[in-house]
């Protein structure tokens, strides 16, 4: 079952699980979220979320975690001895198959609202992100720098990003509403594009009154760190979590290549200027062989950020991306010939080396 599916089902019934997916949720599994520790949509990370696995072993044996192993009970609690749920999840599958995955469910909010803020530096954009983390009110949150801000849409001009916008939200399945998704998308682009680090923050209340106040709150932090641009951003994310796989493509058919880390809030900014200090190392090689970092950085919960530094080029395309529907959304994407291609390893002369 995928995230969208399973977001879809549990929403039509009021619910919503706390940790409800990866962006990648139209096509990612739930399964494969726990495998991988997803994080994004919703609170903390996708392990956090699980409370009981059922689990085939390598043997072929079923195990049952948390209070489900006991015959006599039900999975309603991860704690039943020592935790063995925790030890199932990040694991990319390799202690077992996950068979079943048990999720609490909690109330769906009705009411939501967002906010965008620019920041003059990553030690800002973190500063920010780092004091909303604690206040432990946020949905969701995500920072991106220039070149994940401006990215594929700043690099189109405005008939070719209305029709892609039409065309993701007609495969989306919203038709309903797609003017107004599309309208949003394009408000405040100028000030968007011009962010060199931008933060987005969405919330969520029982009723609007609630929302507001923690919006409030949001904005009153950011605010002494950066300033508030328009948040056409996080309002198309809320309205359209999962979308379709068109940015793993750039326009010219560049390959993603993302990397991502998990720090303890107070190591992100050391590690952000020791990886800066590297990428400006290999500053030329990377200009000579077309290839670009882009960034994105959340708070998970209030004592982790997840650095995420994507690189893009003309590497070489994975199936997934052949098979997909961005040749209908870039009909300029073609395949990048072999002698154009990069080969990212070979770049620099500290390849493989770590910091
Ligand atoms: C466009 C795009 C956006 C993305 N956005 C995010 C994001 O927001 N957050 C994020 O964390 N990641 C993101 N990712 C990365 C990726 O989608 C996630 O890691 C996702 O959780 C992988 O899920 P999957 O179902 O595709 O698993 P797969 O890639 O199929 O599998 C991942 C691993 O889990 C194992 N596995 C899968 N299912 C099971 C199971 N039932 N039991 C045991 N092991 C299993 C597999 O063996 C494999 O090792 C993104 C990727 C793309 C392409």
């Amino acid at each position: 079952m995928t995230w969208a599916e399973l977001r879809e089902a549990v929403l039509a019934r009021g619910f919503k699980t706390r940790f409800w997916g990866s962006y990648s949720g139209l096509h990612a599994n739930v399964g494969g979220g726990m495998s991988m520790n997803a994080i994004s949509h919703g609170q903390g990370c996708a392990g956090d979320a699980a409370i009981s696995f059922d689990i085939i072993t390598g043997t072929g044996e079923l195990l049952r975690t948390g209070s489900a192993l006991s015959d006599k009970s039900v999975p309603f609690s991860r704690h039943y001895g020592p935790d063995l749920t925790g030890l199932f999840t990040g694991d990319c599958g390799v202690m077992g198959v996950k068979a079943r995955i048990t999720l609490p469910l909690v109330k769906a909010r009705p009411a939501f609202a967002t906010a965008s803020f620019s920041f003059p530096s990553f030690e800002a954009l973190h500063g920010a992100f780092r004091a909303v983390g604690i206040e432990d009110i946020c949905e969701e949150n995500f920072g991106l720098n220039e070149v994940l801000q401006q990215g594929q849409l700043g690099k189109a001009d405005t008939a070719a990003k209305v029709e892609m916008a039409g065309k993701i939200v007609k495969q989306s399945g919203m038709l309903k509403g797609a003017a107004k998704l599309a309208k949003m998308a394009f408000a405040g682009e100028k000030e968007i594009a011009a962010a060199s680090h931008a933060g987005h923050f969405i919330v969520e209340g029982i009723d609007q009154a609630e929302a507001n106040g923690r919006i409030a709150l949001v904005k009153r932090l950011c605010g002494e760190f950066g300033t508030e641009i328009p948040n056409s951003v996080p309002e198309v994310v809320r309205a359209m979590p999962f979308a379709p796989f068109h940015n793993v493509l750039g326009p010219k058919g560049e390959r993603w290549l993302p990397c991502h880390a998990q720090l303890a809030h107070d190591r992100a900014v050391p590690f952000h200027h020791a990886l800066q200090a590297l990428l400006a190392e290999e500053a030329d090689c990377m200009a000579r062989h077309g290839i670009v970092v882009g960034g994105m950085f959340m708070a998970v919960g209030s004592t982790a950020s997840s650095m995420s530094r994507p690189s893009t080029g003309p590497m070489r395309r994975m199936p997934i991306t052949s098979g997909s529907s961005i040749p209908i959304i870039w009909p300029a994407c073609q395949p990048i010939p072999a002698q154009q291609r990069t080969r990212p390893r070979r770049c620099g002369s500290r390849a493989g080396s770590s910091i």
